[in-house]
């Protein structure tokens, strides 16, 4: 068994994981983040993909959170503006609702109010002609539509180009090791991992559990653990619909009969709707969370109320993919799944002059202002370290605004469709270069494995990113999974089968 020494180990390769291991290197801890299976594999891949305050945290009063939120999500369209971007949500109102215009109105001026600064649009309301031009929404009760701008991201690439962003600072990142035992010695842990068949030992000062639904798990392994918190695990599940004719441009909040909102977001180059999500009690193995028939009825249900189409009711046979994600929220009391905090909460312990701390909760907007209050349990534990850094510092490819990462993209050769270039700007941002370098090397490399997926796109996802299946390429890497037709997706799965 081979062995190896750090300041911190960081369990799990989700976005919390990412972010503590980015900020941790960058003050200057020797760093190792061992996650057992795909990078973003479980909830960072399994979101809504927004990156927003969360209006209905104002609701119960979580001022904090979504200021906290608010300020991240600026923070976020300056330091990853290839993966955020801005996008108008609408929020009709028809007699029927609890919630009426009134209410919601000061609800988005406040929301405005705390956002004040970031320079994107006020919220408002739409005039009657803008509403009667809405394809397909219901207009029968329809008192009102009320429009604001959050933001949606690529959540599993914003989770790896934090990674990255971590990796190029030196930290030690690997998927497909997962932390099989931990032993607590004085000053230190000594951690087992298994590496795809092979054991090997890590011994580190401080060990942070960013293992997500599995913490509990994760501190179970050892006597001197952090203090356990009350834990639900809570699903939420989304539907994905192809796009109707027409197109529709913006993402919906809606409603539900209970206090939840459903969000449809249009997705993929607008060639896709997702619906969801849901709040389910989960069991068993949060690595085997799948949408239900019964959260596939309720979102086909709450999608049907709020839209007709010309071809009838969407239903299950319309469904084109699905996902799941699970919550590991914090809790003490009785509450309803929709009603726990979304705040995230810390425990932790020392172990002479080593210590452990684990995460509960979070958010993928607030990934990072999370990742400082670790480093501040690390410090207090007695981790010696540099000052915060992270905020405004751009993450792995996301040094070129929008406009120049499209311009960028024009300019590449000409043997890659503009349409792939395109793609390629808003998945890898200014690494977009190094694709063309490996093009410029081996102009072999342009050749296309399955419609707009090159060779030298494939020996990227390998080389930098670590993909080491088609699962990984397809569904992770990129979101082609569903842009390829299921020839596309065999053909990339052969590739992977021979080795990409
Ligand atoms: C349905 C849903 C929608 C959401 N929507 C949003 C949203 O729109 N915006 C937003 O900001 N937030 C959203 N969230 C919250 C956000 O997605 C989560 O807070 C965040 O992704 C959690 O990240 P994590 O790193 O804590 O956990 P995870 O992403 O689950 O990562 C934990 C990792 O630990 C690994 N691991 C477990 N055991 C081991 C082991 N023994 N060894 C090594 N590795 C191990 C796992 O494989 C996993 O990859 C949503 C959450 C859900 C469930």
């Amino acid at each position: 068994m081979t062995s190896h020494s750090v300041d911190v180990l960081v369990i799990g390769g989700g976005i919390h994981g990412a972010a503590v291991a980015r900020d941790a290197v960058g003050r200057g801890l020797k760093v190792m983040l061992a996650e057992k299976g795909d990078y973003a594999c479980a909830t960072s891949s399994s979101s809504s993909k927004l990156i927003h305050g969360g209006l209905r945290y104002l609701e119960r009063l979580e001022l904090g959170l979504v200021r906290e939120s608010l300020v991240e999500r600026a923070e976020l369209l300056k330091t990853a503006p290839h993966l955020v971007a801005p996008l108008t949500f609408l929020l009709p109102i028809y007699h029927w609702q609890r919630r009426q215009a009134l209410v919601l109105r000061a609800g988005l001026a406040l929301y405005d109010a705390l956002s004040f600064g970031d320079g994107l649009p006020a919220s408002g309301r739409l005039d009657d002609d803008d509403i009667a031009q809405l394809p397909r929404l219901r207009q029968e009760g329809l008192t009102s539509v009320l429009q604001y701008c959050d933001c949606t991201a690529d959540d599993a690439r914003l989770t790896l180009a934090v990674l990255l962003d971590a990796r190029a600072r030196g930290a030690d990142i690997l998927n497909r090791r997962a932390v099989t035992a931990i032993t607590a010695l004085a000053n230190f842990y000594a951690i087992e991992l298994d590496e795809r068949g092979q054991r090997r030992r890590v011994e580190a000062r401080f060990i942070v559990n960013a293992a997500g639904p599995w913490v509990a798990g994760i501190d179970a392994m050892t006597e001197v653990a952090p203090p356990a918190r009350a834990l639900r695990l809570v699903r939420g599940s989304h539907i994905v619909l192809p796009m109707p004719e027409p197109v529709q441009r913006d993402a919906y909040t809606l409603q539900d009969d209970a206090e939840r909102v459903v969000f449809v977001i249009p997705w993929l180059n607008e060639r896709f709707l997702m619906v969801g999500t849901t709040d389910v009690p989960h069991q068993g193995d949060p690595g085997e969370a799948r949408c239900s028939a019964e959260e596939r009825a309720y979102l086909l249900t709450a999608y049907n109320r709020y839209f007709a189409q010309a071809g009838g009711p969407a239903t299950e046979d319309d469904i084109v993919f699905t996902w799941s994600g699970v919550r590991a929220l914090h809790n003490d009391a009785g509450a309803k799944p929709s009603r726990i905090s979304r705040s995230p909460a810390l425990s932790s312990v020392a172990n002479g002059t080593g210590g452990f701390v684990s995460l509960y909760g979070g958010k993928l907007t607030t990934h990072r202002a999370l990742a400082e209050e670790v480093l501040e349990a690390l410090h207090r534990l007695g981790a010696e370290m540099a000052a915060p850094w992270t905020r405004d510092v751009p993450l792995y490819g996301g040094t070129l605004s929008r406009p120049e990462l499209l311009a960028c993209a024009e300019q590449g050769p000409r043997t890659i469709p503009l349409a792939t270039r395109h793609r390629w700007a808003l998945t890898y941002g200014d690494k977009i270069e190094t694709l063309f370098e490996r093009l410029a090397a081996d102009p072999g490399s342009a050749e296309e494995i399955a419609p707009g997926v090159t060779r030298a796109e494939l020996d990227h996802a390998t080389d930098a990113e670590d993909a080491m299946t088609a699962e990984d390429f397809l569904l992770r890497r990129t979101k082609l999974h569903l842009m390829l037709d299921e020839g596309g997706r065999d053909a990339v799965k052969r590739r992977f089968a021979v080795g990409a």
